[in-house]
């Protein structure tokens, strides 16, 4: 089901590209993430890489210099193609080939490439771009602690809803407005009640909120009518992503009910700008969260063995916070949550085959993201509403600010990456945006 270890992940490689090389580089050769670019303060077209230490490996260039002669022709098409729709779109064989070919091209103990060559655009100097054109999005919700939290909040006495072990729950979200990391968020306006109010109101939210997420980019698709069965499922999965699904809380207060939630979330949705594949994850593959004893067993559409042996990764997020005062005097940004991917409820494979149970389709380049995700410790919600507690424990930064939700000027940053032992720390990089003003 899932990509096997190979060469490419082998903890020994080293790059010519000597930034790939350094300890906590998030871009080493066993990684190669896949991402869209164009050469800072130009209009030209968009290109794809792949990001490797502190450069990006330009594919147009390297289909130029010839190096790609050995694929096929629509592969050496999907990369001059200005978006990774047409390489997500191939399947994985393509992506897992080009790896291979790429980690060979980029290895230090090959010949660097003639200089004639310019491979390499330092990230410093390329204006990163949405990886994919994104058709549709859909977010999950497969965390049961980020579930059981929420619940706990609105319904103290029925906190999980009694679907929730059965079937992974979703919403389907807004693919307009998802936006690269770096883009500012502009703090949006809508209706809220408070409940001592007998009639709502019109004007900015006051409770905004991030939601740190795993989003993965599918490849290959499936036709309409075509339900992806669990144990194939991680093939349409192209590679994943950090996603911050900004959320004003009461704008969804107010509307959730009885059809989920419409204006508090579709205002905007950040991803991070590389796409780590399924490949350069191989190694910290590990088993799907273990049910309590009492949980259903999951459906058998739902079930296989593989999946439970294997489908989680170890994935650890975190989520950083970053004050206007802060960056006036110089602080850093304050980490206010980690969590690991691992302990999500419904694995990648599971959300993929209940999205297309019904015979939906799944198309090259969507956006299926996570969920937030929350752990059991403390100190591993991924949301302000979780972490304090619906606004009744602020969090105090170190310039003596205190926070319940999201001010005005202030910059979530949210991180990625997966350690392990014997392997190269794999990195996602950042997926970051400042809150602006209502007006
Ligand atoms: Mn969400």
């Amino acid at each position: 089901m899932s990509r096997s270890i190979d060469k490419t992940n082998d903890f020994s490689l080293r790059s010519w590209v000597e930034s790939a090389n350094q300890k906590d580089t998030d871009f080493p050769i066993q990684n190669l993430p896949f991402g869209v670019f164009r050469d800072r303060g130009t209009t030209q077209n968009s290109r794809i890489g792949v990001a490797i230490g502190d450069q990006i490996l330009d594919l147009t260039s390297c289909y130029h210099a010839g190096l790609l002669q050995e694929f096929p022709e629509q592969l050496q098409a999907a990369c001059t193609a200005s978006n990774l729709n047409p390489l997500m779109a191939l399947g994985s064989w393509a992506s897992s080939a080009l790896r291979t070919c790429l980690s060979e091209l980029l290895r230090w103990n090959r010949h660097k490439p003639s200089s004639e060559a310019k491979l390499l655009v330092p990230i410093m100097e390329a204006e990163l771009l949405l990886p994919a054109d994104i058709g549709d999005y859909t977010d999950f919700y497969a965390s049961i602690f980020h579930a059981t939290n929420l619940g706990k909040l609105f319904r103290p006495n029925n906190p999980l809803l009694p679907n929730y072990k059965y079937l992974p729950i979703a919403y389907h979200g807004r693919a307009s407005s998802i936006v690269l990391s770096g883009t500012p968020i502009k703090r949006p306006q809508g209706q809220r009640k408070v409940p001592e109010d007998s009639v709502p109101s019109f004007g900015p939210s006051q409770l905004l909120d991030y939601e740190v997420e795993v989003g993965f980019l599918i490849g290959a698709g499936n036709e309409l009518g075509q339900p992806i069965p669990i144990d194939t499922a991680e093939s349409h999965v192209f590679g994943l992503c950090l996603v911050n699904d900004w959320s004003a809380r009461d704008i969804q207060t107010w509307e959730y009910q009885p059809l989920g939630p419409f204006l508090a979330k579709s205002f905007a949705t950040t991803i991070s700008p590389w796409v780590v594949t399924l490949e350069a994850l191989a190694p910290f593959r590990c088993p799907a969260f273990s049910r309590s004893q009492g949980d259903p067993l999951p459906l058998p559409y739902l079930y296989s063995s593989t999946n439970t042996r294997q489908g989680g990764i170890d994935l650890t997020v975190e989520v950083l916070l970053h004050s206007a005062q802060m960056r006036e005097q110089g602080i850093e940004p304050f980490c206010i949550s980690h969590a690991s991917f691992r302990q999500m409820y419904w694995t990648m494979a599971q959300m993929i085959a209940h999205h297309t149970s019904n015979g939906c389709n799944l198309q090259p380049g969507d956006l299926v993201a996570s969920g937030t995700v929350s752990g059991a410790e403390e100190g591993s919600q991924g949301s302000l509403l979780e972490i304090t507690r619906r606004g009744s424990q602020p969090i105090k930064l170190a310039t003596g600010e205190m926070r319940i939700f999201l001010a005005d000027a202030d910059e979530v940053i949210i991180r990625g990456y997966c350690k392990k032992e014997n392997y190269a720390r794999v990195g996602f990089g950042k997926c970051q945006g400042i809150v602006l003003s209502a007006e």
